[in-house]
């Protein structure tokens, strides 16, 4: 009797293989949530290195040899929020705070794109105290100076605030779900919904961004049947970008006694992810880097696609500290984009050219 792992991936090939036709085809993915949580579910060497195989052809087939640089500047670490697992939240006080001036965002900007970066992610705690005209400045002043795609990572907004970001031509905006499990959602983020976070990542759709989602690996309390249905989520969000990493625990949030998530359910959800939304941008993230050495490479060869080195300047860079160990101060935004092209020259792989947007992506309206 076949196992319902090679059932999985026997329903995965013969899909991929019908989707080499072109991206034009588009037909619906045939995994049913089942199957995903078969293929998560890899558990001897021989199954896993299956999976990762698969993903790995998948990422080969539809997003090419190209890994595409996104240059991330950090520029406040202030919260509105107190997510449990976070050490950006509002209860931290031993963290110092800062707010970039807009001309250290812009410089910061500017080195990125004159370093090869094609595209910028402006990356914050969900600090309300940017109004969206302060962010549609920063969008627009960046914008005039290089040319590069802009993504936001700001957090949560109202629908209006969302609306002036994309109207001053921001292309992308990332809003990792975090977790699917509404209960998991709602005990982690007080205050907020999953239903919130998911209403907000269609109005971001509808308002033609290109959005990524994402969730933590490891969270205390979450299954494989949560993981799946992480997975069922982004599919069925038909999102253009997931963030997937390992849950790293930091020693000021009520999450500090529990165990880091593991690389190897990392590697599954992404190649997972990869085999079912194969035209999806899948980075390999900073935290995989954090827990293991050699993550990011793990990751690359997983299914990932893209790599998003820091170029937040020194002077603020350690302080934003979701999680211990992620930003090293010693490297620079020069250094860090020359270790990520070596990384991607070691695999075999190319530097990505042009912006790296979504094959289905819907340009920016004009600023
Ligand atoms: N305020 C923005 C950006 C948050 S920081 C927003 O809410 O979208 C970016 C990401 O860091 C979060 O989405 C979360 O997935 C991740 N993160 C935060 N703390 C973490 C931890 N302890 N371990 C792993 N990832 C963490």
């Amino acid at each position: 009797m076949r196992s319902q792992f090679l059932e999985a991936i026997e329903t995965a090939e013969s899909w991929l293989d019908q989707l080499k036709g072109g991206p034009g085809l588009s037909p619906t993915c045939p995994l049913g949530d089942h199957h995903i949580k078969a293929l998560l579910s890899a558990c001897d060497q021989e199954e896993i290195n299956t999976l990762i195989e698969t993903a790995d052809y998948a990422r080969k087939v539809f997003m090419g040899n190209q890994v595409h640089l996104r240059g991330i500047i950090e520029f406040s670490n202030h919260c509105a929020r107190n997510c449990w697992y976070c050490g950006l939240r509002r209860d931290n006080t031993c963290l110092r705070r800062y707010r970039m001036p807009l001309r250290d965002i812009v410089a910061a900007a500017r080195e990125g794109a004159k370093l090869g970066f094609k595209t910028i992610v402006l990356q914050s705690g969900d600090d309300l105290w940017y109004s969206a005209s302060m962010i549609r400045q920063m969008v627009e002043s960046i914008k005039q100076e290089v040319d590069v795609a802009i993504t936001l990572s700001i957090g949560e907004r109202e629908f209006s605030e969302y609306e002036e970001m994309r109207a001053a031509g921001a292309d992308r905006f990332l809003l990792k779900h975090e977790t699917a499990d509404p209960d998991l959602y709602a005990r982690l983020h007080p205050g907020m919904t999953l239903d919130g976070r998911v209403e907000r990542l269609k109005y971001l759709h509808r308002l033609g961004f290109q959005v990524g989602s994402g969730n933590i690996v490891g969270l205390p309390g979450q299954t494989i049947d949560v993981l799946a249905r992480d997975i069922c989520l982004m599919r069925d969000l038909d999102v253009e970008m997931a963030g997937i990493g390992p849950f790293i625990p930091h020693p000021a949030t009520p999450l500090a006694g529990y165990p880091p998530g593991d690389m190897m359910t990392v590697l599954k959800v992404l190649a997972t992810c990869r085999i079912v939304m194969p035209w999806a941008h899948l980075p390999a993230t900073t935290a995989c880097g954090t827990l293991d050495p050699n993550g990011r490479q793990k990751a690359l060869r997983a299914g990932a696609n893209v790599i998003m080195p820091d170029i937040t300047p020194a002077e603020y860079k350690a302080l934003y500290e979701i999680y211990p160990g992620k930003n090293r101060v010693d490297i620079d935004a020069a250094r860090g984009y020359q270790l990520a092209v070596e990384m991607i020259i070691s695999l075999g792989r190319e530097v990505g050219q042009g912006y790296g947007h979504s094959s289905r992506h819907r340009p920016a309206p004009a600023a």
